[in-house]
């Protein structure tokens, strides 16, 4: 392949830039032609789509969001919407593309995959839930926004001595609430892959408070449910007073930590290795630390699962 595309598309994650960069030097190193289309699904359907050279992409690698931008696109759900993306495509004779992003992003690829256009999916969400790596960009960061929060929220709390309920993002994946959670050192660690029950979570509490304890922190992955409506709970049963945090969008902002910026710089260089191996269909991703690439159609169905080990682990430091 000669001439290729980059995109990222869906929710933006911190690092995603230090892919783009990745993918554009790489492919520039191999003498390709990388061109950047702009707002993800959108801009492909519309043709936003730009030469990048090394220049464009200096000076991102330390910078959340993504210089590309993203956005959400229904229309590349239909078959006229990726009929018209792959037009746009051939007119350019870009060959194949980079798509970063999470899930659904990864749905688009598996799209383009099956009209034959060759796809490479790179995993770009703090949500840490596409199936095939350990570890997706953004994740770390996010995780580091959150411990940062709680630490906060952790001060506060020990002073006033309150119970807080401290809501994470993660969508339908406890990631961000069982690593926050274990680092963070916090009582109890909601997330939806595990049912719980308030009863026993009470019970947690009180036991607690009688110990002496003069806080209490529980994180709640949005998965779950509203932290506003664990905490009622918590008061109409425990009787005692809760404070909420939802902590939103700063999740998804800031410079990324070394650990996101090193594992783009990776897999974005590794997502170009394969187009000029002229493979498609393949998502990249991370295992035991090592670069592995597999079916982005098999992967899509299979489940995301969460460290159990991990989880039981957050419970046996809070009992
Ligand atoms: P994320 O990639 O962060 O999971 P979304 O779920 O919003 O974000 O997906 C991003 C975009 O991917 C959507 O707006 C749409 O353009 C595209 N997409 C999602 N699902 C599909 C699908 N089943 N077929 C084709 N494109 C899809």
């Amino acid at each position: 392949m000669k001439r290729i595309g980059v995109l990222t598309s869906g929710g933006d994650s911190p690092g995603m830039n230090a892919a783009v960069r990745a993918v554009v030097r790489k492919a520039i190193f191999h003498e390709m032609e990388v061109f950047g289309i702009y707002h993800g699904y959108q801009g492909l359907i519309n043709g936003n789509i730009k030469k990048l050279e090394l220049g464009s992409v200096g000076d991102i690698i330390h910078r959340g969001g993504t210089m590309l931008h993203t956005a959400r696109c229904p229309e590349f759900k239909t078959e006229e919407g990726q009929l018209k993306a792959i037009e746009q495509l051939n007119k350019l004779g870009i060959e194949g593309i980079v798509i970063i992003g999470g899930d659904g992003s990864y749905r688009g690829a598996k799209a383009l995959t099956e009209r034959g256009f060759p796809c490479i999916g790179v995993p770009g969400t703090i949500d840490n839930d596409i199936p095939g790596t350990d570890f997706t960009i953004g994740f770390d960061t996010a995780l580091n926004t959150v411990i940062d929060a709680i630490d906060k929220i952790r001060d506060t709390a020990t002073s006033h001595e309150r119970t807080y309920v401290v809501e994470v993002m993660g969508r339908d994946a406890g990631d961000i609430a069982l690593w926050a959670g274990l680092a963070g050192g916090a009582e109890t660690i909601l997330c939806p892959e595990y049912e719980y029950d308030i009863e026993d979570l009470i019970g947690k509490l009180n036991r607690g408070h009688d110990r002496g304890k003069k806080h209490s922190i529980i994180i709640v992955a949005e998965g779950v449910g509203s932290a506003v409506d664990i905490s009622r709970k918590i008061e109409a049963k425990a009787g005692f007073e809760t404070r909420v945090t939802v902590l939103g969008h700063v999740q998804r902002g800031g410079s990324p930590s070394a650990n996101d910026r090193v594992l783009a710089s990776r897999l974005g260089a590794r997502a170009v290795e394969l187009l000029l191996e002229g493979k498609g269909g393949r998502a990249v991703g991370i295992e035991q630390n090592q670069l592995v690439d597999y079916d982005i159609i098999e992967a899509l169905a299979k489940p995301h699962t969460i460290d159990k080990k991990m989880y039981d682990l957050s419970a046996e430091l809070s009992i």
